[in-house]
């Protein structure tokens, strides 16, 4: 089969390296970032010169890009995949997007014969490399019986959540409820810091006992060794919480926690950081008591 991979990113290209690897698909790659690119083609892959070239060549395209609308000109634009794959092509998004994007993008394959799969992804750029990232796929039952050997070969767990649109309802969910950890993580080693207890001493007590999540701890591996350079931008973690917060409107819940992470953000954005890792949002308790947090 002809796996094409538009994206090679953070995310994108160890996923895009698993499948080369661990499977014997002849894998084509695309991104606007030639750097990403090689890490690929170094592996095996081939490069397109274009989404269309990609689309055209393959069977199977996947994609894993930044935000919903460079999702959406890449799928539905022009030169795009739904104009330029075959009839019986599948795409794969593994992108983080609204439900409303994804269900458009489907749309719009559907109606040139090309079935679609939202299959985000949650575990970070670890568990991207290591093959262990968990998947949630929303589609219908045999596209994604017929397509779960592929994503298996590059993720630890696949669950199909429902019809298109329920991935990334579950994704945002997920990401609002790890940002919410993640600020309260931020919020808690500066108490730590200003009580003067060791930093260490005081992970430890956290890895080990109730205050634990991935929320915390990748904000605490981080920030500990100041280390912020970005395996998931500020602003697309920005994004994720902004997409979250509109589907908590659209349907009537009320925000009490996420709202208060999403001011966060904005400050920490506000202070030129959109670019650096997410967790970065500590700077602005850092900023604002003149204080690192760091061990
Ligand atoms: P990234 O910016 O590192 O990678 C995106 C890639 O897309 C880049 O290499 C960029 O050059 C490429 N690109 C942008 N526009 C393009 C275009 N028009 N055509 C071709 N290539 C283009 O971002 P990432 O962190 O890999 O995130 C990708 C997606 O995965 C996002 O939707 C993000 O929210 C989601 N996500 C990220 C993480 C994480 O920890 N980084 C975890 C889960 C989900």
């Amino acid at each position: 089969m002809k796996v094409g991979f538009i994206g090679v990113g953070n995310m994108g290209g160890p996923m895009c390296r698993n499948i080369i690897r661990n499977t014997n698909h002849e894998v084509v790659v695309f991104d606007l970032n030639a750097a990403a690119l090689k890490e690929c083609t170094d592996l095996g892959a081939s490069a397109a010169a274009s989404v269309a070239e990609l689309a055209g060549r393959c069977d199977v395209v996947l994609t894993s890009l930044p935000i919903p609308s460079v999702v959406e000109e890449v799928t539905l634009g022009s030169g795009g995949v739904a104009e330029s794959a075959k009839a019986g092509t599948v795409l794969i998004d593994l992108s983080t997007n609204s439900p409303e994007t994804a269900k458009r993008v489907s749309e719009g394959m559907r109606n040139r014969g090309i079935a679609m799969l939202e299959a985000p992804v949650s575990g970070g750029t670890a568990r991207a490399k290591d093959g262990t990232i968990v998947i949630m796929v929303g589609g219908d039952a045999p596209v994604y019986e017929q397509q779960l050997p592929l994503l298996k070969s590059f993720s630890g767990e696949v669950i199909h959540v429902g019809d298109v649109g329920m991935g990334s309802t579950a994704k945002l969910i997920n990401n609002m409820l790890a940002f919410c950890n993640s600020a309260a993580a931020a919020e808690a080693l500066m108490i730590g810091k200003r009580a003067g207890i060791d930093l260490l001493k005081l992970d430890a007590v956290i890895r080990n006992a109730s205050g634990m999540s991935s929320g915390y701890a990748n904000m605490a591996t981080k920030a500990l060794k100041g280390d912020f350079g970005p395996t998931f931008a500020l602003d697309l973690a920005h994004k994720d919480l902004r997409l979250a917060l509109e589907m908590a409107d659209r349907l009537g819940v009320p925000g009490l926690i996420a709202p208060q992470v999403m001011s966060l953000m904005r400050m920490a954005r506000g202070m030129g950081l959109g670019n650096s890792d997410s967790t970065s949002m500590i700077k602005v308790y850092e900023a604002a008591l003149n204080e690192q947090v760091r061990a």
